[in-house]
This record gives structure tokens, sequence and C-alpha cells, in this order.
């Protein structure tokens, strides 16, 4: 019998920093997901994330730079 408590990371719980990872759903939508706390990162609209929309690239667009 153990504790179904989720324990999430100082940093995440903190909202420091969390460990996205691109998640897809039923529909195929991509978001991300943190791996640690599960939690969804929020849509921003500021891109501070480094690359922006990057299935929006590998959509068509045959060739190019990489
Ligand atoms: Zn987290």
């Amino acid at each position: 019998m153990s504790r179904q408590r989720p324990r999430k990371p100082l940093l995440c719980r903190t909202h420091l920093h969390h460990k996205w990872m691109t998640e897809h759903t039923e529909d195929g939508e991509s978001f991300m997901r943190c791996t640690r706390c599960g939690t969804d990162r929020p849509e921003v609209d500021n891109g501070d994330f480094g690359g922006k929309n990057l299935g929006a690239g590998l959509a068509g667009m045959g060739g190019g730079g990489g």
C-alpha cells in the first residue's frame, strides 16, 4: 500500500524548469508536456522556445535546408 501522491520535483513545483517533451493527442495535435510532473505547457505567444512550429516545416516543403 503505497501512497499515491505524485511528488513533483522542486524545479517543477517552483515552475522554474520543466522537462518538456513533445506529446501527441488522439487528434494528432502536438503539444508539450513535462515528463516529470505531467504538466501541459501553456500556449504562449512569445517564442520563448527555441524553434517554433517544428511540425509545420516537416509538412510539405520537400527538400531545402534541413
Ligand atoms: Zn514539470
